[in-house]
This record gives C-alpha cells, sequence and structure tokens, in this order.
C-alpha cells in the first residue's frame, strides 16, 4: 500500500504527480492521510434571508433579471431571489456562454460566499450550477476542502482521494495498536472515512484539528505514537554508538578559565558539571541546554569545547547565521588566544580557495576548532577526528540538516557528542518529548548585576518626541539598536524601510553617526557595521532582525523596535535580548501603529510587563492559541502530518507511555508505525 505509485490512480500522470510531489504528496498513502483543513455544507439549501456577510452557502435562486455592466469595469449582475428575498450575484469574468445561458427565470444554485455591499447581499464569482425546478440535492455528506498545489482544483483532488481511499486494504489497517492502547480501536479507515466524509449533522469544529472527535484523536494519537516511538529508536539508536571518553583539562580549558572575565553563574556551573560528566563517558552525548536570552551560553559552549581539544579532538560549533558565526569565531578567538591559528571560521561567503585550505586543514586536523554555518554541513567538510558538535540556537536548523553534520565523524565506529544551545522556551511536557532523544539541562539564572531592562510601548506619532530623547541618551554615551521590520514576502521594501530610516536618523545624528545592517550586505560589510557600533564610532545601528540572535554588545542600552505589533512576542523577546547585558539602565521601545487591535496592544503589555522568555512564551500561548507559538512547527523540529506537539500536548505523556511498550514487545509494530506516519519527513532509520 505504502508503495503503491500515484500514477496507478486513474486521471494521474506525470504532470499532476509533479504537482502532488510539490505538497509532499508522493503515494497512495500519503493521498490518504491528506487530510482537509476545513469544510463546506452543501447539504442544506440556506434562505437568503438567514445569511449573513462572510458565511458561505448553498442557496437556490431564480433569476429575476441579468445584466452586463462596463461601470467600473466589465461585469455581469444577476438579480435573483428565492421565496422570500433578493441577492445580486456578480461575475468579473465571464464567458459570452453565459450571458446567453443565464436569463430571468432560470433557477440556479449557488454556492459561495456572502458580501455585502451597498446593494445588499452579494455572492461573488460563486460555484453554480443551473437546475431543473424539481431539483434533489446531491450531496449527502460534507465537502472537504483540501491544501492543493497550483494547478490542481478541490474536485480533483478530492477524486484522487476518493479512490485512494478505496484502495486502502485491510491489510494495511490491520496493525494491532489498540493492544496497547483501548482507546485506538476504531479502524483507521473508518477514522480516515469520518474525516474525509463526515456526516451533514457532525459538529464540524470537533474533526478539525483542535477537535476532539474520536476519529480524529485516533488519526492523531497513532501519529504521535509513531513520532514518539520514532524518537525512543533514536535515542537507543544513539546511545548504541562509540564516542570518545573525553576528560582531559588543560592548556585549552585553562585558557577559557582565564580568559573568561567572570564568575560563572551556579546555573552556568551546574550544566558545565553536566556536561562533563557526558562527555567522560563512551556513548555519545546528546544534550540540549535551555537557556534565556542573555543567559550565558557562549561560555558553557566554549569550556565543553574546551574539554574535547585537551585532548586533542576536533570541535565543529555551528550557527544559523554568518552573523552570529562570526561573532563566535571572535569571541571564541579571544577565550582561546593562544591558539588562535588552529580555529577557522566557515561560512557561505567563505572565498574558494580559503576555503579549499581550510578542507585540507580539517582532514589533515591541522585545525581543532571550526566555527561556522551550514556550510559546515556539505559533504565535503571531512573531519580527522570530530568529537564534539555544538549547535546554538538551533530552531534554526532543520532536523535533518542535523542529522546531517552528526554523520560527519571521522570514524566509522563512532559518533560525536553532541551539545545544543537553545533560547526557545517550550513548556516542559513539549520538550520532553519533543527532544525526547535528548538530555536537557536548563541555566534558570542570569549573570548578576543585570537590571531590568525598562519596556514601554509607544505609537508612531510620538516619534520625533521619541528621538529627542534619544539625542539626549547618545550625548550621555547611549547605544541604540533600532530594528526595522523583516518580512520575507517583499525583502525589498524592507530593504527600503531600512534605508528610509538610516537616512532619516542621519539627517537627526549625522551620517558618521548612524550604522546599518541588513541581511543584502555582504559578510564583511557586517562586521564593520558591528564593529563600529560596538566601538562606538556610530551611537545607532539601523538593523533588521539579522541582530536577532547573539550579537553581543553588552553596552548597547537601548533598543527601538519599529512596528513592534507586526512581530511574535518570542521573536521580541529574543531581539530585546540585545540590551540589558551589562550593568546600563536598558530602555526598550516598541513602536506600534496609533490604531492597534486590543489583541495586540494586550500581546505587547505582555512583554512590557515581564522578561521571563518561558513566562512570555506561555501567555503567548493563551492570547494567541496554541497553534501559532514559536513550538514545533516554527523551530521545525519535526513535520507531523496531523499533529501540532503544542496544540495537542494534552496527549503528548499517555502516547509517550504507548510508545514506549510498543518499542519494547512488539518493535516490529512499532517500525510499521514509524513507516506509516513519519518515514518520509525524518530519516529515524540511518540517524
Ligand atoms: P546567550 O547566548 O545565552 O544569550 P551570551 O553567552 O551571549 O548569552 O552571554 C550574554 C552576555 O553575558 C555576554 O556579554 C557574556 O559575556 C555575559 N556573561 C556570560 N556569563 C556571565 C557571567 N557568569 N557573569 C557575568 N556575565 C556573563
Ligand atoms: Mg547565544
Amino acid at each position: 500500500m505504502a508503495n503503491i505509485e500515484l500514477k496507478q490512480l486513474k486521471g494521474i500522470g506525470p504532470s499532476v504527480v509533479e504537482k502532488l510531489n510539490l505538497i509532499g504528496i508522493f503515494n497512495l498513502r500519503d493521498l490518504c492521510f491528506h487530510l482537509p483543513f476545513g469544510y463546506q455544507d452543501r447539504t442544506k439549501i440556506s434562505n437568503i434571508s438567514d445569511l449573513h456577510p462572510g458565511d458561505e452557502r448553498l442557496i437556490k435562486v431564480k433569476i429575476i433579471s441579468a445584466q452586463s455592466i462596463y461601470r467600473p469595469r466589465k461585469m455581469m449582475v444577476l438579480k435573483a431571489a428565492d421565496s422570500y428575498s433578493n441577492i445580486n450575484i456578480r461575475f468579473f469574468y465571464f464567458h459570452p456562454a453565459q450571458t446567453k445561458q443565464l436569463k430571468a427565470g432560470i433557477e440556479l444554485l449557488c454556492y459561495g460566499k456572502v458580501s455585502l455591499s451597498r446593494y445588499g447581499l452579494e455572492m461573488i464569482h460563486p460555484e453554480y450550477e443551473v437546475i431543473a425546478n424539481d431539483h434533489e440535492l446531491k450531496d449527502k455528506k460534507l465537502t472537504p476542502v483540501y491544501r492543493v498545489p497550483k494547478g490542481i482544483g478541490q474536485k480533483k483532488i478530492r477524486g484522487f482521494i476518493q479512490s485512494a481511499i478505496s484502495k486502502l486494504n485491510f491489510e494495511e489497517d490491520f496493525l494491532n495498536v489498540e493492544r496497547y492502547d483501548a482507546s485506538l480501536n476504531m479502524k483507521i479507515i473508518d477514522a480516515l472515512g469520518i474525516i474525509h466524509n463526515p456526516e451533514a449533522n457532525i459538529d464540524i469544529d470537533e474533526i478539525l484539528p483542535g477537535g476532539s472527535h474520536p476519529a480524529r484523536v485516533r488519526l492523531l494519537k497513532e501519529e504521535m505514537i509513531a513520532f514518539q516511538a520514532g524518537m525512543t529508536f533514536l535515542k537507543s539508536k544513539q546511545k548504541r554508538n562509540h564516542a570518545f571518553s573525553l576528560t582531559k583539562e588543560s592548556d585549552w580549558t585553562a585558557e577559557v578559565k582565564s580568559n573568561f572575565p567572570f564568575k560563572l553563574t551556579r546555573a552556568q556551573a551546574k550544566v558545565i558539571s553536566e556536561i562533563k560528566e557526558d562527555l567522560s563517558q563512551e556513548v555519545p552525548m546528546m544534550r540540549l541546554v535551555q537557556g534565556d536570552v542573555g543567559s550565558g551560553k557562549t561560555v558553557v559552549g566554549a569550556l565543553a569545547a574546551a574539554l574535547a581539544l585537551d585532548s586533542s579532538f576536533q570541535v565543529a560549533f555551528m550557527a544559523p547565521t554568518t552573523l552570529l558565526a562570526e561573532q563566535h569565531y571572535l569571541s571564541l578567538k579571544s577565550f582561546f588566544c593562544k591558539h588562535t591559528e588552529k580555529i577557522i571560521l566557515l561560512t557561505g561567503s567563505t572565498s574558494t580557495s580559503k576555503r579549499k585550505k581550510i578542507l585540507q586543514d580539517l582532514k589533515d586536523s591541522k585545525i581543532k576548532l571550526v566555527i561556522g554555518t551550514h556550510a559546515l554541513f556539505q559533504k565535503n567538510v571531512e573531519f580527522s577526528n570530530l568529537a564534539l558538535i555544538i549547535i546554538d540556537e538551533q530552531h534554526r536548523f532543520g532536523v535533518n540538516q542535523r542529522l546531517a553534520l552528526r554523520k560527519k565523524n571521522g570514524s566509522e565506529r563512532s559518533a560525536p557528542h553532541q551539545l545544543t544551545l537553545t533560547a526557545t522556551p517550550i513548556p516542559r511536557t513539549l520538550s520532553m518529548s519533543v527532544y525526547a532523544n535528548m538530555d536537557v539541562s536548563v541555566i534558570d539564572e542570569l549573570p548578576p548585576g543585570r537590571k531590568p531592562i525598562q519596556t514601554s510601548c509607544l505609537p508612531l506619532s510620538a516619534k520625533d518626541r521619541l528621538i529627542k530623547r534619544i539625542s539626549a541618551a547618545i550625548k550621555k554615551d547611549s547605544k541604540v539598536y533600532w530594528i526595522c521590520p523583516l518580512i520575507e514576502e517583499s525583502e525589498n521594501l524592507d530593504l527600503n524601510a531600512v534605508m528610509e530610516t538610516h537616512e532619516d536618523l542621519s539627517e537627526h545624528f549625522g551620517q558618521d553617526k548612524v550604522g546599518c545592517l541588513h541581511g543584502k550586505l555582504s559578510a564583511l560589510k557586517k562586521q564593520d557595521q558591528i564593529q563600529a557600533f560596538k566601538d562606538s564610532k556610530t551611537s545607532i545601528l539601523v538593523s533588521t532582525t539579522v541582530v536577532e540572535v547573539g550579537v553581543d554588545i553588552p553596552d548597547a542600552d537601548i533598543m527601538v523596535i519599529e512596528n513592534a505589533e507586526r512581530f511574535g512576542l518570542a521573536q521580541l523577546h529574543q531581539l530585546r535580548g540585545r540590551i540589558g547585558r551589562g550593568s546600563k539602565e536598558s530602555y526598550c521601545i516598541l513602536l506600534h501603529k496609533d490604531k492597534i487591535q486590543d489583541i495586540s496592544a494586550q500581546r505587547l503589555k505582555v512583554l512590557v510587563d515581564s522578561q521571563d522568555g518561558f513566562k512570555i512564551a506561555e501567555e503567548d500561548l493563551v492570547i494567541r492559541g496554541p497553534g501559532e507559538i514559536m513550538g514545533a512547527q516554527q523551530t521545525g523540529i519535526v513535520p507531523m502530518k496531523y499533529t501540532n506537539l503544542v496544540r495537542d500536548s494534552q496527549y503528548l505523556m499517555e502516547t509517550k507511555k504507548v510508545a514506549e511498550s510498543i518499542c519494547n514487545e512488539d518493535p516490529e509494530l512499532a517500525n510499521q508505525l514509524i513507516e506509516r506516519w513519519i518515514s518520509g519527513s525524518i530519516a529515524f532509520a540511518d540517524a
């Protein structure tokens, strides 16, 4: 079943296959599990008098008059009515044949969205059907609506899915999971039947994501079990690998200790001792360190690296952006200042000739510590004796990328230790499952002496006043980040925003006092801009969100975020984490449109009131609903078909137990479940 190819279905040729592939559908099973995101009710006819703008409804009407008009643009307007009321039906695109067909007296069945114009209720471009007077409705069930690739309509995909389901045989269904969880006793084919073809009287919310209809819960739980079984397997597989035991502490460790100007916090020390314990073992460490922005994760990474380096092994330090990789490169070089010739930076912007030499030096183990971006994942990067991988801000990397790096151990038999640093605060039950293959440490304390950041909201109309205040602050040596939003869909517009703001502020503060940072600058220019700001040559750094992670300039003390209402709370928190890193009193000003919705104001207030990443994440969850927090989806941990690990977290614990029993007692069943649900999305097998 799993492998039945798409082209075995009637109506599917190579070009359709290609399109379906685009949305992750590769075989018949994928089609069966491609679930609707909404439903239309075409089983009942609504009275026009009961319609409200925004409704999507089926109506049965008689055309009273039909008219083509040309002002302001060409359109066809039908005046139509049922027994009680009138409605206008409007088409902007139509064929001459339609004008001939749609005449007064004709009866129509129309399905579409209701809107309100100054002429009354309207349907614009409804789907319609000309019917006879005694027409009976064909649809007895709700009509599912699916995500479709460009070029494939709803009707088509519905047809494909129906025929795929009719081919789903009982053998496929016969995974005896209910033996482990009685609540799974509904047959999977019945569950799919209900979700793809629900009866008209069903409560739609119950079968949509977040609903609690048994059919939905049936599918959801099985996917969660499969996912957790995968994680369980992954963990035991990792633990079967051999790793180098790293216990020696000499030069490198001594160097960090003498060059790090602070005393470690209690939390840092605790996490480091956990890491040391892991590294002394001959099984690979898989440890995740969670610590809020500014909690001091970098030095933890450096001390872990030193342990491997002291035993003459190689270390790879990964950062999600070139900018951050460069920052880390500089800080690590300053920690290990006696070994700088053994430390190198490798990013997408490294020149080909340099790169060639670096690759050779890595192979020959002349370079011991490499800091880089995803460029480190590439196939031709080979190590001689890589013993430790450190991944900073891991939520920026996809699972598969991380797996790729893990395979880069020079020796066949042994795997490198892995240390992951992240600021993404996610609820505990969630992290226990999502990171089930890792051990988790938490840095639950900030370095001493930090003053809380004063955060305030300000409408755009008060910008002039703000500029005056900033002007005064700069005279007293303040340093200001000025953040302009970055909207992915239109990089150019954003660039404009940054340029304009830069120009604006330059007028106020002088050209040479205002720096400018954005994604389109070359790596070198970016570094220049940061350095100038660091060295206080500039006092204001206008930037996009490229400074979001990792940039560390402790004496920057003011941050202005424009259009703050457009950002997610977690992102605002990350951004704000760039200030308040030193002993100065710091200020974050959230500039927003003059008129914002209550909910936006409420969200920004969370940030004004709290500086605790976990708390902010939780509040975000309450206000926005679970679908949107920077949980599993954004972190790209695992692309799941049906489950949203945040929204559906109530099922995590019970399914985890079931998954563990299945893995212990019936690994074959576990494999089948993994195959059914997540085989395509994650390389559990060869991780
Ligand atoms: P994170 O990566 O967790 O956001 P960083 O590692 O960038 O945080 O550290 C933030 C700032 O705090 C840096 O300027 C760093 O030098 C400083 N710092 C780290 N640990 C301590 C400590 N124990 N005492 C004082 N300052 C510290
Ligand atoms: Mg960091």
